[in-house]
This record gives C-alpha cells, sequence and structure tokens, in this order.
C-alpha cells in the first residue's frame, strides 16, 4: 500500500485546516504517476479518461488570510514593503478540477494578440474561477483580471505564499508561488511544478520537469510548448504534452497561461 492510501477524513472545515505534515489525502492507484508523485493533500482519482482532482484549497501553511482568530494565522509580511492584503478571509470551498487524461488540442497559434492578461477577450480563454490544481492543493487561477482590474496590481495583495482569497473566500494562485515549493519540499520532490490545468496543459518551472534547460526559442506568448515531459528518473510522464513554463525570466512574467491549448475545461470554479 502506497503512502497516499492513508485514509481520508471528512471534509475539514477552515477549523480544522491542515498543515503539510499532517493533510490526508486519498489518491488512487490507477492515476497516472505524475499526478500521485506532484501533489499533496489532494484527493485524486480516475473518472473514466478523466483525473479528477478534488480540493477544498484550505492552505497547508499559516497565512494571514484564515483571519486573526484562526490557528493557522499569520501576521501579514509585506515582503519589504511591496504587498498589502485584501479584505477577504480563506473559506473552505469544494474545488473539483477534471482533467483530460489525453486531451484534444485546439490548433491555435498562441502569440501575443491572445495573451494580454485581461479577462473576457478571448472565447479561447480559461475561464474565471479555480481551473487547476496546484502541488499544495490550492486552486490555479488562469493569469487574467476582471475588467478594469490589473493582475499585476492582484500581486500586491499576495502573501508569502504568492496567493489571495477572492471575495467568497477561495484562496488561489495565479502563477509561481512558493506554496508548491514548500508542498514539493514536503513530498520529497526535487523538481519545480506548479501543478495542472484543467485542459490537461502540465505546468513546470524554469527548467524542464528533468532539471534541463527550456528551448526558449520554441515557446509561444505565455511560455508555452510541447514536448515530452520526463522525469530525473528517466520516466516520461507525458509524451508530446502541452505545457506553461511559469518563470519571471520568460514571456509570461511567471503568470499561469491564460489561453487553453486543449478543449477540455471540466472544473467547478467560483467566482473570481
Ligand atoms: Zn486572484
Ligand atoms: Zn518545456
Amino acid at each position: 500500500m502506497s503512502l497516499f492510501l492513508l485514509a481520508c477524513t471528512a471534509a475539514p472545515s477552515t477549523e480544522d485546516a491542515a498543515t503539510l505534515a499532517d493533510c490526508t489525502a486519498t489518491v488512487a492507484d490507477d492515476v497516472p504517476a505524475f499526478f500521485a508523485t506532484y501533489f499533496a493533500c489532494t484527493d485524486i482519482s480516475m473518472e473514466g479518461d478523466n483525473v479528477v482532482l478534488a480540493t477544498d484549497s484550505l492552505p497547508p501553511y499559516a497565512t494571514y488570510y484564515y483571519g486573526a482568530d484562526h490557528e493557522m494565522y499569520a501576521e501579514w509580511d509585506d515582503q519589504g514593503g511591496e504587498t498589502s492584503p485584501n479584505p477577504n478571509t480563506i473559506e473552505a470551498l469544494t474545488v473539483r478540477v477534471v482533467v483530460p487524461a489525453d486531451p484534444v488540442a485546439r490548433g491555435l497559434d498562441i502569440g501575443e494578440a491572445l495573451v494580454d492578461h485581461q479577462m473576457g477577450t478571448s472565447d479561447e480563454e480559461y475561464v474565471a474561477g479555480s481551473v487547476g490544481v496546484a502541488p499544495d492543493s490550492v486552486a490555479n487561477f488562469n493569469a487574467t483580471a476582471a475588467p478594469g482590474d490589473d493582475i499585476f496590481e492582484e500581486e500586491l495583495t499576495f502573501d508569502e505564499w504568492d496567493a489571495h482569497p477572492t471575495p467568497n473566500g477561495e484562496y488561489h494562485h495565479h502563477g509561481a508561488n512558493r506554496g508548491a515549493l514548500a508542498a514539493l519540499d514536503s513530498l520529497g520532490v526535487d523538481a519545480t511544478v506548479f501543478g495542472v490545468m484543467c485542459d490537461g496543459t502540465v505546468l513546470l518551472g524554469c527548467d524542464e520537469l528533468d532539471g534541463s534547460a527550456v528551448d526558449i526559442d520554441t515557446l509561444d506568448a505565455q511560455d508555452g510548448h510541447v514536448g515530452d515531459i520526463v522525469d530525473l528518473d528517466g520516466t516520461v510522464h507525458f509524451s508530446g504534452r502541452y505545457h506553461a513554463h511559469v518563470c519571471a525570466d520568460y514571456n509570461g512574467f511567471g503568470l499561469y497561461p491564460e489561453i487553453q491549448y486543449y478543449d477540455a475545461c471540466d472544473s467547478a470554479p467560483a467566482m473570481p
């Protein structure tokens, strides 16, 4: 029996949020190894040809956004005067992201015109709300801001884990984040992975999964390209898979993708 088959407890409330050291999750034996390896605190199972990731999106670490009365509250870290909190507080929500095991490409050429960081400017965008899951079990949102807002200003309300909650309390990431890195560290994984998006797009860091350099000339406007995703042991997790390099050094400024490369996106999003 694998480490990941620990019994699942009842759905946690905000009051009994767990840490990376004591969170429990159920990962089924038949999910692809990528999902069994790079995600903490997230229930993962197969439904037909889909991988289903289920999480309450409660961060498994202390943050200001739990609110002052919570046992996992932390004082605001303004990161050298750069940031200030938004008025929202974390609530447990049911986030369910369904990822096709064999996604179908839309055939898009993702150029700068499509990647404008504004919500609702293209039918090819990920919808607002939870459209992916990060290794720390926190929801991934896309890299757009609502009309009138600027995603680069919203970043100024991120906590030290690079996340913030929506008005209805859903804590989420929009890009490269220290929450994912802490989760990977707790899993004993030597790689940078920011999770997966609902259409099957895989999220890596500045390097390929095996640590090799990215051929940046092949990256599109959201730092995505197609290639095999191979780990340090030589295991090929995905062949010919579109993935985005979430890295501040590249075109996308360290943000997640905005445009769906693949067709399907079945998730239960909360509002942004
Ligand atoms: Zn946000
Ligand atoms: Zn790559």
